[in-house]
């Protein structure tokens, strides 16, 4: 496990306005870091993320048995900064039918006909079980606060100040629901350098294999990266609350974001303190006599 003291320098204090340069985006290059040297954080960061996946399987089955709360995993990010591949290492040992990963592409018209919240309310994991979020209503406050065309039909061509700071209360309310109702939700941004996206970029370019992975409009997007940073600090200043936190997490180096996110939820998650459903003397007196029975059973032959 990582320790919590080093984990508290990734999560935007509540209240606090974030400048995201503030934030590393390559955690190798810190001075703790270096002390370490960069080959041992390595070693330990795929140990970690080996430690927690094996916990995280475990914890998900409690997570199932108790019954009593979900879990919502929100990512966020510039384009390549690794949301998919953080996503599918993270939750790779936890039993498919435990969690459940959507993504969120551009609105339909019909969605576009409702409230901003309605899509995501219906996506929304049950108790017991792990909801991911690949993007999310965030996207509400960030790519269509850089492209308000995009906005939709009914809505002001351009909007104020206010309009966003309703949205941000309609965000934090509604987690305040969730919260509420037994959902623990945490949220992630992959803070990735300008430089690192574009390396990433030039790989999808110059890789035959990777080539899928490029689209045109990512190129287009880059061109907003300042407005983009902003946006995203607007957002995480006015939304990173007690209940529902935001991390801004070192995205640069693939290892360490990836250990990182799968201590933050493993941790969290523990410490929900769930414990398995208490046996009444009624279940257990059925217990004992479905084991009476087999074990009289066994005295016959199994075939
Ligand atoms: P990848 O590229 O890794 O497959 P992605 O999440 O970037 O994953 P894309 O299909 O490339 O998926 O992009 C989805 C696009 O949809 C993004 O540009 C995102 O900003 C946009 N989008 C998501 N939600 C909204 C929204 N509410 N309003 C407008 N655009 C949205
Ligand atoms: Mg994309």
């Amino acid at each position: 496990m990582i320790k919590p003291k080093l984990i508290q320098q990734f999560v935007v204090e509540p209240g606090s306005a974030v400048n995201l340069k503030q934030y590393v985006t390559d955690w190798t290059e810190t001075e703790e870091a270096q002390e370490l040297g960069k080959d041992v954080i390595k070693e330990r960061a795929h140990e970690v993320l080996e430690e927690s996946r094996k916990q995280l399987d475990a914890t998900q089955e409690l997570l199932y048995a108790s019954d009593t709360h979900s879990v919502l995993l929100i990512f966020q990010a510039m384009d390549a900064a690794g949301k998919d591949g953080t996503i599918r290492h993270v939750m790779s040992g936890v039993n498919p039918q435990g969690c459940q990963v959507f993504s969120f592409k551009k609105p339909s018209a019909e969605e576009l006909d409702h409230n901003f919240l309605w899509r995501y309310m219906k996506s929304l994991p049950e108790r017991g079980r792990i909801g991911i979020f690949n993007r999310s209503y965030y996207e509400d406050v960030l790519v269509v606060k850089v492209h308000p065309e995009w906005l939709g039909p009914g809505q002001p061509a351009n909007p104020d100040d206010k309009f966003w700071e309703q949205r941000y209360e309609d965000i934090n309310n509604f987690e305040k629901h969730l919260s509420r109702n037994g959902t623990l939700v945490l949220k992630f941004f992959l803070h990735v350098s300008k430089g690192e996206q574009k390396r990433r970029f030039l790989e999808r370019l110059n890789n035959p294999e990777k080539h899928w992975k490029f689209s045109e409009a990512d190129l287009a997007e880059r061109e907003h990266w300042k407005d983009y940073q902003k946006a995203f600090e607007a957002a995480l200043s006015a939304t990173s609350t007690k209940r529902a936190p935001w991390y801004v997490i070192p995205a640069d180096r693939k290892y360490v974001a990836r250990a990182l996110v799968a201590d933050i939820v493993t941790t969290a998650i523990q410490d929900l303190g769930l414990e398995f459903p208490e046996v009444t003397p009624a279940k257990m007196a059925v217990l004992e006599a479905a084991r009476a029975r087999l074990e009289s059973n066994s005295n016959h032959a199994e075939t």
